[in-house]
Order: structure tokens, then sequence, then C-alpha cells
């Protein structure tokens, strides 16, 4: 079946393949939308192209672009979201499963998560009771709707954020940089801070920001951890545009502003306090799984861990809310968190289960055994963003106020509060 279809592609291609095609390929009159991205105009064009040859996502990958698919017949173990088992597929099977609307955890290099914390005693987590107030309330006075606008104009400007793309290296490098020039770099210099460019095998890196207690403890070790995921994707083909604004430039900047009103009023935490931006969660949760693995092999004990993925999108006609996730979640970690927001947050907090085949990088977290958990902006089954994965429509330009910076707004303040009242504060 494959070799009769990879057969008929290469025919085609043959036939296709003439000068006058190609010119047509190669003669990029496109507008330059993308201001990081303009060399990947000619693939968009040549995707089109050979869209019309090809229905499958990878015979167009190899098509379009031969030494990008160099891997994609490589076997990866792959667990889909929703089914039991994990199986051995491809990496090429991913764009297929990505145009089924599927997610799933890539476990190839990661297939030991969890199993030495499972016979670890883990630092028990007492979660505190709230205590402080004035502090907090300083800290979110300070938050502003308007960096985390400039911040997404940004990030969203990159063709794409495909984590094993030149365009994915790039935008994780601007946000490297936005994090060490743009808020480390202005920080008090009495404030221990550090920032850690965690690197893959793809030219994506996650990146980890970290507040080091002033006064170490021994017994104050385990991390408070907040992330989100930085990378992009567009299901119909990785090379296609996605800005990815809500998934999840929106968390990303969610907690990037939250990082940087901690570091401008000075935390000064009794624990590490860890920001995490994570490439490669739609390549099956690759930046995360690796970090979580390192944790547990090292023995460092985490706190709680809280996910921000797609904080902005409000729904026509219903009441904007802060959502938890109730599912592949630490029970206790989640109330807490809905606890904080109560305090902390302005819009209602409601808490909802996430439909079977979705998720993202706090289940590294979970599987690894650590406590984790998940904030969103909604009811996933009533008032998710419609346009996520979907070619170009992920955008923060959505009409009547469905895309606001208000709403993720509220979610800085929830990552203020968890990185304050569960990280001490001296
Ligand atoms: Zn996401």
């Amino acid at each position: 079946m494959k070799l009769s279809v990879s057969f008929v592609v290469s025919a085609l291609f043959a036939v296709l393949n003439t000068a006058n095609a190609l010119q047509v390929v190669l003669d990029d009159s496109h507008p330059p939308h993308h201001a990081f991205g303009l060399k990947n105009a000619p693939l968009e064009h040549r995707i089109q192209q050979f869209s019309h040859v090809t229905a499958d996502p990878v015979e167009l990958y190899k098509l379009v672009d031969p030494d990008g698919a160099a891997d994609l017949n490589e076997p990866r173990l792959l667990k889909i979201w929703g089914e039991q088992e994990a199986e051995w597929l491809t990496e090429g099977d991913k764009l297929r499963l990505h145009r089924q609307g599927l997610k799933f955890t890539d476990i190839t290099e990661t297939r030991n998560l969890g199993q030495k914390n499972k016979v670890k005693v883990q630092a028990a987590t007492e979660f505190p009771e709230i205590s402080y107030g004035t502090k907090i309330r300083d800290v979110i006075s300070h938050l502003s709707a308007h960096d985390m606008r400039d911040n997404l104009e940004k990030l969203t400007s990159f063709f794409n954020r495909f984590y094993k793309s030149e365009n994915g290296g790039a935008s994780s490098h601007w946000l490297y940089l936005q994090v060490l020039t743009y808020i480390i770099a202005k920080a008090d210099p009495t404030i221990p801070l550090s920032i850690r460019k965690f690197t893959h095998s793809f030219p994506q890196s996650s990146i980890i920001a970290r507040f080091e207690p002033r006064y170490p403890s021994s017994n104050k070790t385990a991390a408070v951890i907040i992330g989100a995921h930085q990378d992009s994707a567009n299901y119909l083909h990785p090379l296609l545009p996605a800005p990815g604004a809500d998934d999840d430039g929106s968390g990303t900047v969610t907690i990037l502003e939250a990082f940087r009103v901690l570091v401008e009023r000075n935390l000064t935490p009794e624990y590490p306090v860890e920001f995490h931006w994570y490439a490669g969660e739609e390549g099956g949760l690759l930046g995360s799984r690796p970090i979580a693995a390192e944790y547990e092999m090292l023995g460092r004990d985490v706190r709680g861990m809280l996910q921000f993925d797609m904080t902005a999108y409000t729904k026509t006609n219903h009441t904007p809310t802060v959502a938890f996730i109730t599912t592949d979640v630490n029970t206790p970690l989640t109330e807490y968190a809905v606890s904080l927001s109560k305090e902390y947050a302005d819009y209602p907090v409601q808490l909802a289960k996430l439909f079977p085949r979705a998720g993202s990088d706090h289940m590294s977290w979970h599987d690894a055994g650590y406590k984790a958990g998940f904030a969103t902006e909604g009811d996933p089954y009533t008032e998710f963003d419609p346009y996520v994965h979907t070619s170009v429509n992920d955008t923060m330009y959505l009409p009547d106020g469905e895309f606001s910076f208000e709403h993720a707004l509220e979610f800085s303040k929830v990552a203020v509060a968890f990185a304050v009242e569960l990280g001490g504060c001296m």
C-alpha cells in the first residue's frame, strides 16, 4: 500500500517537476506577512503546489523538504491520548495523527519516567495557609496586559514555532533573550536568578528561569514549577504557518508576565521557584518529559507544578473563568490552586474535565510522580478556543473580544499567587 502510494507520488512528482512547475514553486510573490519567517514562504508555496499530488502529510513532506523529512521513517513509541497502550509507530505517523486531530506522548526516550519516584519517599507537601495577601496584591497590581500583548505580537510573528524547524529554534532563542535581557538583566543584583537553555535533539530548546532562595535550607530544596509550552503546530502540515496565539502563546506570555513582575518586585522565596517554557509539546511532550526525567534521575523534589495552556480565549455569551482540569492531575494541588485563585483572581473559578484526547505538559510531571495541575481558559467541552491547531486562525485578532488579554492576566495573578504562597517569601 505504502509502496504503491509513493510510486504514484514519485511518478506524479516527475511529471510536475518541470521547469514551469518549479518556477511557480520558487517564484515567491507572496506578501511577507511574517516578519521572522520569510525563508519559509517558498515552502508554503511548495506545500500548496504538491498538496494536489498527495493527501498524505508524510509523502508531502518528502516532496517539499526532503532533508527535513529524513527522519520520518524512524520508529517512535507513542501513547495516543485516550488509548490504553503505547504503540510503535513512526515520526511521520505523528503528522498523520495530527491530521486526524489526535495528540500523543512520545515516550521513546523516556520510557522509565516515574519508575524511580514510585519507590522513593516524596517530600510531603503540606499546602500552606494563604498568608501573603499584602505581598501578592502588590505584585499583581504591577501586571500589565500591555506587556503581554507586545510579547505575544512578537511571538506570533514567527512563521511558526514548529519545534523541529529553524523557526522553532529562532522563536525559542527570542524567548530566551527576552527572559534574559528584558527581565533578568534588569533585576536587583542581590536576587539570585538563573536561566538555563535545556537543549534537545531538535532545534528548539526549553527554557528554565529560576529564583534561588537567598538563604538556601536543606529541608527546602523542593522546587515550585510554573509551566507553559512555547511551540505551536499546524495540524494540517507542520511546515505551514502556525501563529499559536492561544495555544500556547497565551500561556507563554501569561507566565512571562508573572515572572517579570515577581522579579521587578524582588521575590525572595524560601523554596526555589522555576518558570519553564517547554519546547516540543506538540511533538509528544518532548520538552517537558526529559526535564521531568532529569529531576527524577537527580532525586530532586518538586513542591508543585502548575501548567498554563490556553489562557486567553473567551467564548461569546459565556462568563470568562479561571478553569482547572480535574483529569491527570494531583487533586490536593488542584484544590489548593483553586483556593489561591478564589483569593487572588477576579474571575470566577471552575473545575472541568478534559476530554480524553487532550492534555499538556503537566502530564509529564504527573507521570514522573510529582504533584501537577493544569489551569486553562474554560470548560474544554464548551469553552475552548475552536481555532487552535488550524492553519492560520489561532491569532490574537479574533472578533468580538474573543481573544482577551484581561482573561490571560487573571492567570498571571494565579501564577504569581502559586509562586509566592507555595514558594514562601522572606
Ligand atoms: Zn497547548
